[in-house]
């Protein structure tokens, strides 16, 4: 109960209920008590003092001393609570009396028979009377002489009423001292209750109470190490962490709704009912409104689908769903996916939508890649070879041209990427133009086209082709630039039974290259000799492949001599000692390295060889340089500047032993990354020479694009000396050039000494061929005089 009522009242109720209960105890228990014992006490004294009397009193009426007697009584009435006192006869008759006048029969307490009664029984008696007055009668009983007995007596009347009152104002008196000491001390403990307990305590509580309202750490004035101050700490304590709290708690709230309101996700939070209750920016900017118009929408308010409800419903948690979402008059293709939570014991779910218009585009347009060419928009490869397999299993027959420009490169090279591009799609539409209509066109990469003619006989077949190659001759308009191109084209032929489209792809393909072989810009008919010739090829191939690991391949050197006939230099030419075929020559099996890609690896062994082949040589103090021939297909690699230099540092070889031989054809369709090859092996310390000079297309510009150090005159220019006028000209204009340049020549093919003479007379520097050696291998071009000087060569003898 006292939970109920405030410190500040419970403290004085409490000291109030106790000093009722005290008062209450004193006055009903205490109080009658003490007044007994009081009574008690003073009878027993009052008894025994009158006990005294009554011996002393006997002695003076034995003795007659009735002065004394009467001092005596006199004495005994001065005692508090005695009223009078009184000796009597046997008659009753007052022999001595503290109060004159006074008579027995005037006391009217008793009667007189009753009090002869009581002096007669000798024994003292104490009679009660009226507020708290007793009479006491003492018998004093005196044997005379006569042996006659006096029956004499003592009267005394007590009144204890004033010892009683007296009494009783005490006790009360002190019950008033000891409440008065009881408010004090209550007094005193409010005081200090208040200051030690309910003042602190209501600090406290304001405290809190201030802080549960501002939620600012208030200052709280409470001091202390007793509980309460550790309350007090406590509590600020807690305020302390609980701001904390809330201050983590308000920065991840605001990250957390700063994320979903940056969120590129849409999001929606929704009841059991699929009612919008919270939306973010994102959700709001996938329907074209605000957050706010969300609020309170259903589905079937922003989804197109009828049945848009029972999907979402039905589908599983986190399982996305495709559905379309509305923006105004706009259709968007949403994905869906909902996520079921509890809230406030509600079930709700966190819808995410995402914007899936740019993937759908994506996918059209890898559906539309994996079938059609970007740039021409033609069919790709992939699906005119589906094409010809269905036709092939129809057993349709059928004609296929395979259609690759020639040139090209030099297209991208001089008029950029662009222009060849457009001149691609211009083709696309030409080539489309002359199509019958059962035919499929495909761009099948780069500016390579295939057609596939169904229902066609060989004949159509060839018929279209040869349309096709017409059409080449008028020039293609791109931009500002007429454009000259020509196609190679690969013919082959189907009556529908016994090919499949792989084997019809590459017959295709053969004749293709077979056309290229010819010369370009013409057709060319697959052939079981094409086939047979490709078998060849490959069976050369791999036996090629082993070729390098089993050491087959020589290194042939054929020298080169001033015009004085001494040799200055000689040429390194690969040779195979096949164990099947004998010594193959590398105009058979160069082309089938290069093609395979395996001229890289041979080409690292033959300049490793002659790096070697050079340091012997140096040590024997025969100063040959040795002319490697590179293939234009080596410079297809990433770094072939690199790989050589690699190699020379590796076999302790100098530059300056060395030539690299480079054929024009390395150089037609090249960029700049030949040109810094070429850069780099030069300021190597490389000399380069130009090979076959003349057989080439722009040998001049190369000559000033590219860092070369001397030409070689191709043998079939040396071939027509001195009769042919043409190779007259061509030669001693050469010579002259070359000269003019400050480039080295050398003439290659030199068969006779007509041929010799002719070219010393022009000053041609130096001379290669039959006529001063054969490539042979290193042992016999070391021969040496016996005196250790070389040996001048002489023209051989044929
Ligand atoms: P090439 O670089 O023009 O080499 C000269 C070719 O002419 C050599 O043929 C040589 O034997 C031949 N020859 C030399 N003097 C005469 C002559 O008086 N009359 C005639 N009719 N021919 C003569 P070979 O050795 O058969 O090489 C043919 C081609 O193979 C070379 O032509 C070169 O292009 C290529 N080749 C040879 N070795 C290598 C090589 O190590 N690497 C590369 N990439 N190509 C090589
Ligand atoms: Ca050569
Ligand atoms: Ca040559």
């Amino acid at each position: 109960m006292l939970t109920r009522l405030s410190l500040r009242k419970s403290l004085p109720l409490l000291l109030g209920l106790f000093a009722l209960v005290f008062t209450l105890l004193q006055t009903t228990l205490y109080l009658p008590r003490s007044l007994d014992d009081a009574l008690h006490n003073w009878r027993t004294h009052s008894s025994q003092i009158l006990l005294l009397l009554q011996s002393s009193l006997r002695d003076h009426l034995r003795q007659n001393r009735h002065e004394e007697l009467s001092s005596e009584l006199s004495d005994l009435a001065s005692l508090r609570g005695v009223s009078w006192a009184m000796v009597i006869d046997q008659d009753q008759q007052v022999i001595a009396t503290s109060r004159l006048g006074l008579h027995p029969e005037q006391l009217g307490h008793i009667d007189s028979q009753e009090l002869s009664m009581r002096v007669a029984s000798g024994q003292p008696s104490w009679i009660e009377l009226s507020g708290q007055r007793y009479l006491a009668i003492y018998p004093l009983e005196r044997v005379r002489q006569s042996g006659l007995i006096d029956h004499e007596a003592l009267l005394v009347e007590m009144d204890f009423a004033p010892l009683l009152w007296q009494t009783k104002r005490d006790a009360w008196l002190h019950l008033a001292q000891t409440l008065g000491l009881l408010l004090l001390l209550g007094l005193l403990l409010n005081h200090l209750y208040g200051r030690l307990l309910t003042r602190r305590l209501a600090r406290i509580e304001q405290a809190a109470k201030q802080f549960a309202e501002d939620q600012v750490i208030p200052t709280m004035r409470v001091r202390g190490d007793d509980e309460i101050g550790q309350l007090a700490a406590s509590v600020a304590q807690m305020m302390t962490q609980l701001n904390q709290r809330q201050d983590e708690l308000r920065e991840s709230e605001a990250l957390f709704r700063s994320l979903i309101d940056s969120a590129p996700v849409g999001m929606l939070v929704v009841d059991h009912e699929l009612r919008v209750e919270q939306a973010n920016p994102a959700a709001a900017a996938l329907f074209g409104c605000d957050t706010e118009a969300l609020l309170g929408n259903l589905p079937e308010d922003r989804l197109i689908e009828s049945n848009a409800v029972r999907r979402l419903q039905q589908t599983p948690a986190n399982i996305a769903i495709e559905l379309t979402g509305r923006r105004g008059e706009q259709h968007v293709p949403l994905e869906i996916t909902c996520t079921p939570f509890i809230r406030h014991g509600q079930p709700y779910s966190l819808v995410l939508l995402r914007d899936i218009s740019d993937r759908l585009k994506a996918e059209q347009r890898l559906r539309f890649l994996a079938h059609f060419d970007p740039l021409t928009r033609l069919a790709n490869r992939h699906s005119l070879v589906q094409r010809l397999e269905q036709l092939l299993i129809a057993n349709c027959s059928l004609g296929l041209l395979y259609l690759d420009l020639d040139h090209f490169k030099r297209i991208n090279d001089t008029l950029g990427h662009e222009i060849g591009d457009q001149l691609l799609v211009e083709i696309a539409g030409r080539l489309e133009l002359h199509l019958p209509k059962l035919a499929m066109l495909a761009r099948s990469g780069g500016d390579e086209f295939i057609v596939l003619l169904e229902g066609a006989g060989l004949g159509e077949t060839q018929a279209l082709a040869e349309r096709l190659l017409e059409d080449f001759a008028a020039p293609f308009q791109v931009r500002q630039y007429e454009c000259f191109i020509s196609p190679s084209i690969g013919l082959t032929h189907s009556n529908g039974h016994g090919s499949s489209a792989s084997e019809l792809l590459k017959q295709a393909d053969l004749a293709l290259y077979a056309a290229k072989d010819r010369g370009r810009n013409c057709i060319a008919r697959f052939s079981a000799e094409l086939s047979s010739n490709a078998e060849l090829r490959r069976q050369l191939e791999s036996e090629l492949r082993r070729a390098i690991d089993q050491q087959e391949f020589a290194l042939y050197y054929q020298l080169q001599v001033d015009n004085q006939g001494q040799p200055q230099a000689v040429e390194a030419l690969l040779r195979w000692h096949s164990p099947t075929r004998g010594l193959v020559s590398p105009a058979d099996f160069i082309p089938i390295l290069e093609e395979s890609g395996m001229i890289i690896e041979a080409t690292r062994w033959v300049f490793r060889q002659a790096c070697r082949q050079a340091l012997q040589w140096q040590r024997e103090n025969r100063g040959l340089r040795i002319a490697i021939n590179l293939s234009p297909l080596d410079f297809r690699q990433a770094d072939l500047a690199g790989s050589l230099l690699q190699i020379l540092a590796e076999e302790g070889a100098s530059a300056d032993w060395l030539e690299l031989e480079i054929t024009e054809s390395a150089l037609l369709e090249s960029g700049d990354e030949v040109q810094q090859c070429l850069a780099r092996l030069k300021s190597a310390g490389f000399p380069l020479l130009l090979d076959d000079f003349g057989t080439g297309y722009a040998s001049l510009t190369y000559l000033q694009r590219f860092p070369f150090d001397g030409i070689k005159i191709d043998r079939q220019f040396v071939a027509g000396l001195p009769d042919s006028e043409h190779s007259v000209a061509l030669v001693r204009g050469i010579l002259t050039m070359a000269k003019q340049l400050g480039l080295h020549v050398v003439a290659e093919g030199v068969e006779n000494e007509r041929q010799a003479a002719f070219l010393r007379l022009n000053g041609c520097p130096s001379l290669q061929g039959f006529h001063y050696s054969r490539p042979q291998p290193a042992e016999q071009c070391q021969a040496r005089r016996p005196d250790g000087m070389l040996y001048s060569l002489k023209p051989l003898d044929h």
